[in-house]
């Protein structure tokens, strides 16, 4: 793309852009009736059960173009709406895309915005089947709905946590938290002195875990080969202790997680210890890491024992034994009380 090229997205009205969004859309699923191009998309029934999740992204709320790439921004958008897919143990399908946009965008800033929406719809094997684009007065608006779909006994609950099944959760926790702090940092360095250039190579891990997330849809379809449905399921996106407060009321049931069992990356670790931060702190309470948090029957745990990316970070408990953390001493603290309040 040539970088200094503007185009007034005005100058191609409504019809102009919609054409050019759906130049490069090609429909993969059979259930994809009719995508783009009608009023509205037409999906086929499928024997299977569909999951519908909605996610809206507001600049100024939810990211900051100052320092987020408009093309990583719309991968972002997508694969956080394919991680509550996830959550519920579904395939994603199909996803509709809203935009509100401002004079300030140009026609090609509105193509690379597109390039990780389609990046992530590849990636994702998923059909963009429909949207809609609005003039927005305040900044950037991206409204993304996913589909998926499962059998119906594939699907996971918040709900279904039973008394000793284990506490699992993917990859590693705060790395997405710690990045934003070091994006915000340098943002502030860069306003008061715009000779000093972002130094982030240190950072590239967290920063990337902030700016282009992944959902984990690898462990579900890992899930399907073995045959294995967790008990209960969430993604990890506000925060490993929220989600775990969410298990517990759902599924009426208490929850004892481990300090030494919690998954921390080294780059997390330091970043948070330069921060001043307590990198358990970031882990327990550090949002948008879009891992998945999840329950297994023990019966189950042979089958994920060796996984080289799934934790075993604690079990259920009964809903009378509370939520604690067993800390590296073996103390049993109350979850509420590791003061996250501080963010
Ligand atoms: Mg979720």
């Amino acid at each position: 793309m040539d970088k200094d090229k503007r185009t007034e997205i005005g100058t191609l009205g409504e019809f102009g852009l919609i054409d050019k969004i759906s130049e490069n859309v090609q429909l993969k699923h059979a259930s994809s009736l009719k995508g783009i191009g009608d009023d509205a998309a037409v999906l086929a029934p499928t024997d299977l059960l569909r999951v519908v999740t909605t996610d809206m992204l507001l600049e100024g709320v939810h990211f900051d173009l100052s320092y987020t790439p408009l093309k990583h921004l719309g991968f972002k958008a997508v694969a956080v709406n394919v991680s509550d897919v996830a959550a519920m143990n579904a395939v994603p399908t199909q996803v509709t895309i809203s935009l509100g946009l401002s004079n300030r965008f140009s026609l090609e800033a509105v193509e690379e915005l597109y390039e990780g929406i389609n990046l992530a719809a590849i990636h994702y094997n998923l059909d963009l089947v429909g949207g809609d684009t609005t003039a927005s007065r305040s900044g950037l608006i991206i409204g993304v709905t996913a589909i998926g779909e499962a059998r119906k006994e594939e699907i996971s609950y918040r709900s279904g946590a039973k008394v000793n099944d284990i506490i699992c959760a993917t990859g590693d926790l705060g790395g997405a938290f710690m990045g934003l702090q070091v994006l915000e940092r340098e943002k502030q360095v860069f306003l008061s002195d715009h000779k000093m250039q972002p130094q982030l190579e240190k950072y590239s891990y967290i920063t990337g875990r902030q700016l282009r997330p992944d959902a984990r849809m690898d462990i579900i379809h890992e899930f399907r080969d073995l045959h294995l449905v967790p008990t209960s399921m969430m993604d990890i996106s506000d925060g490993l202790a929220s989600e775990l407060f969410h298990i517990s009321r759902a599924s009426g049931v208490g929850v004892a997680i481990y300090e030494d069992k919690l998954p921390i990356d080294k780059q997390t670790y330091d970043t948070a210890l330069e921060f001043n931060m307590d990198p358990i702190t970031c882990v327990l309470n550090g949002g948008e890491d879009y891992e998945l948090l999840f329950t297994i029957d023990q019966k189950d745990f042979g089958l994920l024992e060796k996984h080289p990316d799934i934790h075993f970070i604690g079990h259920v408990t009964a809903q009378k034994d509370g939520k604690v953390l067993i800390t590296k001493s073996g103390a049993a603290v109350p979850l509420n009380a590791q003061g996250w309040q501080h963010f």
